[in-house]
């Protein structure tokens, strides 16, 4: 019998790290080891209560303070960004889920990385920012990154049936989100209620308005290009309402390999987990004994700008995916404190990548740097 994999999920609080213990609630061998949250403290506590890990870590100062006290308990509690760090290095550790939201989760899925570990990534933002960085550094280091984004999953999955340069393009489905159907005129008058109110699927609060504004897919294109080392021009997008098809890898000869399964996180989280492994797990099967309908339609380049944002960004690289991460951050932020409009958030992120002193070959510093000018470009755009 192998021993079990010890797992530290980053970011345990949210909807990826709820979902990530469902998975080691169902699946034998999975040991959870470290767990971090930011505000809610009292989810953190109870999760820390029933998974006994070894480490536990609070990052945000504000609340750390109301943690319960543990002298009694199995676990250490610690406070703070740089315990992070050492949770995701940690000796004991095979596999870091990295499930915090934003450019917040980059600095400990770097150290994951640069420890040679198993970086299981939901956090696409990391991806966005730093990929080509990372990339690099885990061929240094010798660590593996999976990907849990369910369309990188299934990349990853259907690239399995032929070798990477035999593949011609790759094609990341896309629900299209909550307005499929919407004039750019309704677009400009939609409530942060229904933004967030996705048709298929159930998440944080910034991935269901980038889903919204298909930034999520720009997103995705970017991750998908450095996650696969494939460049912006072998990339597509399709709308597939139903979100079954998660995505499509085509090889050369014509043959179209894709991925299919309920939209439910759990499973690219636990195949991520047991890679290279399939086991039985909690995700739900399709059922095929009723009619299913799964179409696929071209996007719509004009009512969701961020699409074509995200190619030129992934052409670019350098510089420009931080600065487009980082307006999109500040503008997802402002939009859900009603500050500015939903058709603002594409319209403003264009105008700041533009406006940015491009860096072809920038440093982890240098792009910290290009994240802070963009959020301070952001708040300049709105009060102009
Ligand atoms: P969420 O908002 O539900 O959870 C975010 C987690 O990050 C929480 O545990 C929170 O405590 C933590 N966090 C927030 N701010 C932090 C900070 N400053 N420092 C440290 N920790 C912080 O988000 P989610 O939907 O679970 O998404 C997590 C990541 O996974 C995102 O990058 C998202 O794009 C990606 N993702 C999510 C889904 C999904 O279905 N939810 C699907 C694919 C990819
Ligand atoms: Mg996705």
């Amino acid at each position: 019998m192998t021993r079990p994999k010890n797992i530290a999920i980053l970011g345990s609080t949210g909807s990826i790290g709820c979902s990530a213990l469902d998975v080691v609630r169902a699946v034998e061998g999975l040991n959870v080891v470290g767990l971090s949250g930011h505000s809610q403290i009292d989810l953190l506590a109870a999760q820390a209560d029933e998974f006994k890990p070894d480490w536990v870590v609070g990052t945000d100062p504000n609340k750390a303070g109301t943690f319960p006290d543990c002298s009694q308990k199995s676990w250490d509690f610690h406070a703070g960004d740089e315990s992070l760090g050492k949770l995701a290095s940690g000796s004991d550790i095979d596999i870091v889920l990295a499930a915090i939201v934003g450019i917040a989760g980059l600095p400990s899925a770097w150290s994951a990385i640069d420890a040679g570990k198993t970086l299981a990534l939901a956090n696409k933002e990391t991806m966005v920012v730093a990929g080509q960085q990372l990339a690099r550094r885990a061929t240094e280091t010798g660590a593996q990154i999976l990907p849990v984004d369910s369309e990188h999953s299934a990349i990853f999955q259907a690239m399995q049936a032929g070798n990477a340069n035999e593949v011609s393009r790759i094609i990341l489905t896309a629900s299209g989100g909550p307005f499929r159907d919407f004039t750019t005129e309704q677009m400009k008058t939609v409530t942060v209620e229904q933004a967030l109110d996705h048709p298929t699927w159930n998440m944080g609060k910034k991935n269901s308005i980038d889903s919204a504004t298909m930034m999520n897919k720009a997103l995705e294109i970017i991750e998908a290009r450095w996650l696969f080392d494939i460049p912006a021009s072998k990339i597509e997008v399709v709308v597939h309402p139903q979100s079954i098809i998660h995505s499509i890898v085509e090889f050369t000869d014509g043959s179209s390999i894709a991925q299919l399964s309920p939209p439910d996180m759990k499973l690219p989280i636990q195949y991520a987990f047991t890679w290279p492994q399939r086991v039985p797990g909690p995700s739900p099967k399709l059922d095929l004994t009723s009619a299913v309908t799964m179409e696929l339609l071209p996007p719509d380049f004009e009512r969701f700008p961020a699409l074509e944002l995200g190619f030129e960004v992934a052409r670019f690289g350098g510089t420009a995916g931080a600065v487009m991460n980082a307006a999109n951050e500040s503008a997802v932020e402002a939009f859900l404190n009603n500050e500015i409009s939903f058709d603002d958030i594409a319209t403003a992120c264009r105008q700041i990548v533009e406006q940015h002193n491009f860096d072809p070959n920038p440093t982890l510093d240098d792009l910290f740097a290009a994240d802070a000018w963009a959020r301070q470009e952001m708040s300049r755009w709105m009060f102009a």
